[in-house]
């Protein structure tokens, strides 16, 4: 008789899980041959020295280091144009696969949904592998830096922000995103399917799709995002929150974002009586957002703390040219727990920008929207009346509403994330509370090829991970991981 034995599945060199900003600066990265010598990794000689466990920044600021002329960078555009059939083989070994199945979808609908207009991030973020400068060599190559970029003046005294001092509109910076897309030929690159299992074979991983399609992969990278875990106050603790979103009656910002526009407005419909919970960015635009609908809108926005006004979402220092003497700083920590201190610190809670809360002091002026500083809700009561909640804040006051929108951020928990938290238990890896300690080349730990993007990086790439520098800077590390296992 003959018995065949099953010929092995093939091997998938690299499965991405994400199509957003992190994915897609990784991707372009691994198509891109070019060196930037802004890489930002303690390895990188040309900008950091390493000496006993200690890093030193080579350079008081970026700047210092001879910036590339618009030319070179011209260049570096020009060469990568004619690597199409290089950059054909590579993309033979890649597959990125995404619910949404286009690039950044997910961005391009917080930033709808939430009607943003303008980045928080200057010109220096943003996905482009060739120059931390190639946003604004665009630019300036077009002509449209004074109509697309909006300036800011809130830290023109401050020493350690030497800019940049513009931020891109929103529509410039997706142009330029989808240039880069156009670029290295990624428009069809991703795969609409949604992961819903992991396994780790002996040597590869078995991705299950929800559609039960099985890929085997080598490498896995898991760039989810940061919307995976929602974060609730203890008050709603009591309430099923699929069923109080199923009525309309409940909301977490993640699901604001996420929805497409037609099921978020059936979910809004005509409510006009609207308590927002939050502090930070977001919670802010959603109240704006509530308020631009309808100018009957009436919005209550509680905040546990007063509201922070800053520029960026972490110290100023970490986002300009100067940034590379924080990371070197960061670097030489040894100690995990202090790693993470200085990135809570460095982040310090939520914040919103100055051009947000002149526009949240509009909202009030209009009588639209009540602010409540230092305040929470204590209690909730359903009712039968036309307004179903009844909101009972702990300074005693009461509101009804017609709707609650949780705006009080995700959490970052590996063990609660729905596909890392798969592999952690039958892994080796370290962990600072809810954060792996990711390796340099950002594994989950040093014997599995399963390599982790935005927030879940945070351990190496310091308080802006999770953010567009944090994109370019983890698709550095891992292309150049990957690049050398598989002898690129
Ligand atoms: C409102 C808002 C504004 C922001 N503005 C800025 C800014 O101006 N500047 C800045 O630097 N940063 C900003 N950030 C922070 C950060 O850059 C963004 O959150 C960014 O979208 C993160 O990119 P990402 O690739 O990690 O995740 P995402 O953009 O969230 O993409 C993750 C993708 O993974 C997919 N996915 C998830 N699970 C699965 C699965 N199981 N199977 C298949 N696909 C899956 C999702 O469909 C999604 O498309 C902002 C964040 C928010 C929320």
């Amino acid at each position: 008789p003959c018995t065949m034995t099953p010929s092995p599945p093939p091997l998938l060199p690299i499965a991405i899980i994400g199509s957003g900003p992190h994915a897609l600066a990784l991707v372009c990265k691994l198509y891109e041959e070019s060196v930037d010598p802004f890489e930002e990794n303690p390895a990188n000689a040309k900008l950091f020295r390493q000496h006993d466990g200690k890093v030193t920044s080579k350079y008081k600021g970026l700047k210092a280091l001879k910036s590339e002329t618009r030319g070179a960078i011209r260049k570096k555009l020009k060469v990568t144009q004619g690597r199409r059939a290089e950059m054909r083989r590579i993309s033979s070994h890649i597959r990125v696969f995404d619910t949404r199945g286009t690039w950044c979808a997910q961005w391009d609908q917080q930033f709808k949904n939430l009607g943003i207009t303008v980045l928080r991030s200057a010109l220096n973020a943003h996905v482009d592998p060739t120059s931390w400068e190639a946003l604004e060599v665009d630019l300036n190559e077009r002509k449209d830096r004074e109509r697309e970029t909006v300036e800011f003046h809130e830290l023109d005294a401050d020493k350690s922000y030497r800019g940049p001092f513009q931020l891109p509109t929103s529509r410039r910076y997706r142009q330029f995103t989808q240039q880069v897309i156009r670029r290295y030929g990624l428009q069809d690159k991703v795969e609409k399917k949604t992961l819903v299992k992991i396994r780790k074979s002996e040597d590869h991983f078995e991705l299950e799709f929800e559609t039960g399609e099985r890929v085997f992969a080598k490498n896995v990278v898991l760039g989810c995002g940061p919307l995976c875990v929602p974060h609730w106050p203890e008050v709603f603790s009591a309430y099923d929150k699929e069923r109080c979103l199923v009525r309309g009656l409940l909301l977490h910002s993640c699901d604001y974002m996420k929805m497409s526009p037609e099921n978020l407005d059936a979910v809004l419909g005509a409510k006009r009586r609207i308590v927002v919970v939050g502090g930070g960015l977001t919670s802010a635009h959603i109240a704006l957002s509530l308020c631009s609908r309808s100018l009957q809108t009436n919005v209550i926005f509680v905040a546990r703390k007063p509201l922070q006004v800053k520029p960026f979402d972490i110290d100023s220092r970490w986002m300009g040219t100067q940034r590379n003497i924080q990371l070197a700083k960061y670097w030489s920590i040894r100690s995990p727990e202090q790693r993470f201190k200085l990135i809570n610190e460095t982040r310090g809670g939520g914040s919103i920008t100055p051009v947000v809360w002149e526009n949240l002091q509009e909202a009030r002026e209009r009588q639209q929207l009540t602010l409540l500083e230092d305040t929470e809700i204590v209690d909730l009561e359903v009712t039968l009346n036309a307004a179903p909640w009844n909101v009972i804040l702990n300074t005693g006051e009461e509101y009804a509403a017609d709707l609650i929108v949780v705006s009080t951020g995700t959490e970052t928990n590996v063990h609660h994330d729905p596909l890392l938290s798969q592999l952690v238990e039958e892994s080796t890896a370290l962990y600072q509370d809810r954060f792996p300690l990711v390796t340099e080349d950002l594994r989950l730990n040093v014997e599995e090829n399963v390599f982790l993007l935005g927030v879940y990086a945070s351990y190496q790439l310091g308080p802006g991970a999770l953010n567009l520098m944090g994109a370019r800077a983890g698709a550095a590390r891992i292309s150049k991981a990957l690049k050398q296992q598989l002898e690129w």
